[in-house]
């Protein structure tokens, strides 16, 4: 790494150690299998730590189910159980990380331990942890890494139960993201937002435009369905939809590496996807199982529009879905201007962004826990100020004639 990263950062470990090996391909998750967790295997260099609370001792929890969840998207109800998932690879890359938390550990015993009482996920710890000293190009400087873990162990800390989610900007270029995660995290103290860099970006993914048409074709065929014309057209170009199934397919293995309660993919092409038979195409969001999907289609002209940056109207979007992944009895509705419109018409998500607010209904049917933070991020929302007006955007949707005429205008005083 070159320069100092964000705060709130997370950097994806390609490649743990050599030691560990196995899994960094997104394709499946790969297991170790038969591999019978040795809780002795790592070299612990006969470190005096007390086994409760060394690096090998988080690794290894046997109760926890190996099995990847069904496929189909049950999840839900995130109040008791939405802290660790289960902690798969953990045995890779174990050992740097002890060797980075002792460097923690004589830099700032009292930061380390901090960072050991949150109880995270041990790939989060890990991930944290590479991230913190990754920065510190060649020679290891202790005292930078530690100033880069300080501020997240601040954040987590500030809740027993705080809610790790990862944006991972697959290509859509949403350039200001630290500045609105950092808002949003001292917003509330309940989520904690982090940007994921250097994940691999399989190229089924963000390659070749996919052939989503034939995609739903067969999904509609398999359920006795046809696509009609009418249908076909809504489906756009290639590459204006971005299949979700995919996504959450391939995402798995990086979401588990690195260990936070959601990911959420942000892609610059509306989200196609199967729902437990429901077809559908040109949505801005949707998920399954900790995964989401969040698409920026479209989305700086809507921004625009309503008022507000690009990043406040990304974030509503994540914000929305991840409380519907969250809330099992929250559904998207009717536009009422709230941000769990449907938004069946495009471009009625101008006026969510516009308002951000919750219907009290909706309101409501978020867990008790979590309804003060959710209004809290709205609330940093509306007051974020951002970069003022970007570049023009790409994928405007109208003709915008006084603009050109303006743009005529110019070229003919020249
Ligand atoms: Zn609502």
């Amino acid at each position: 790494m070159i320069s100092k990263l964000p705060p709130f950062t997370l950097v994806y470990i390609t490649n743990p150690d050599t030691l560990g090996g196995g899994g960094e391909t997104p394709t499946q998750a790969t297991e170790p299998a038969g591999d019978p967790e040795p809780p002795g295997n790592t070299i612990t260099t006969g470190d005096p730590e007390p086994p409760g609370d060394s690096e090998s001792a988080v690794m290894t929890l046997p109760g926890q189910p190996t099995t990847p969840p069904p496929d189909e998207g049950t999840l839900r109800g995130i109040t008791d159980s939405g802290g660790p998932g289960v902690p798969e690879s953990v045995s890779s890359g174990s050992d740097t990380a002890q060797h980075h938390i002792e460097a923690v550990s004589r830099a700032a015993p009292e930061l380390a331990e901090s960072f050991k009482s949150l109880n995270l996920n041990p790939n989060l710890q890990q991930t944290l942890l590479s991230t913190s000293f990754a920065q510190t190009a060649i020679g290891v400087d202790d005292e930078q890494a530690v100033a880069t873990l300080k501020p997240v162990v601040a954040d987590l800390k500030r809740d027993s139960e705080v809610v790790t989610v990862a944006l991972w900007d697959l290509n859509s270029r949403s350039g200001q993201l630290p500045e609105v995660i950092n808002l949003i995290n001292s917003a509330q103290p309940l989520f904690t937002f982090f940007e994921l860099q250097g994940a691999p970006l399989p190229t089924g993914l963000i390659g070749p435009p996919q052939r989503v048409e034939d995609w739903v074709r067969a999904r509609l065929h398999k359920r006795g369905k046809r696509l009609t014309k009418k249908m076909r057209e809504t489906l756009g170009a290639p590459g204006d939809n971005f299949i979700a199934n995919e996504f959450y397919k391939y995402a798995r293995v990086v979401h588990k590496r690195i260990g936070v309660d959601y990911t959420v993919g942000i892609t610059q092409s509306m989200i196609a996807g199967d729902d437990q038979g429901e077809i559908f195409w040109n949505y801005f969001t949707a998920s399954r199982d900790h995964l989401l999907v969040t698409s920026t289609y479209d989305l700086r002209g809507y921004a625009r529009k309503a008022g507000r940056s690009f990043e406040v109207a990304l974030m509503m979007l994540v914000v929305a879905q991840l409380l519907v992944e969250m809330n099992s009895r929250l559904t998207f509705h009717q536009d009422t201007g709230c941000i769990f419109d449907f938004n069946s018409d495009r471009a009625s998500v101008i006026e969510s962004i516009r308002a951000l607010k919750i219907d009290d209904d909706c309101l409501s049917k978020i867990s008790d826990k979590y309804r003060q933070a959710a209004l809290a991020m709205l609330d940093a929302l509306r007051s974020y100020k951002g970069e003022g007006e970007e570049a023009p955007a790409p994928e405007e949707e109208e003709v915008d004639y006084k603009h050109w005429l303006e743009q005529l205008d110019k070229l003919g005083e020249e």
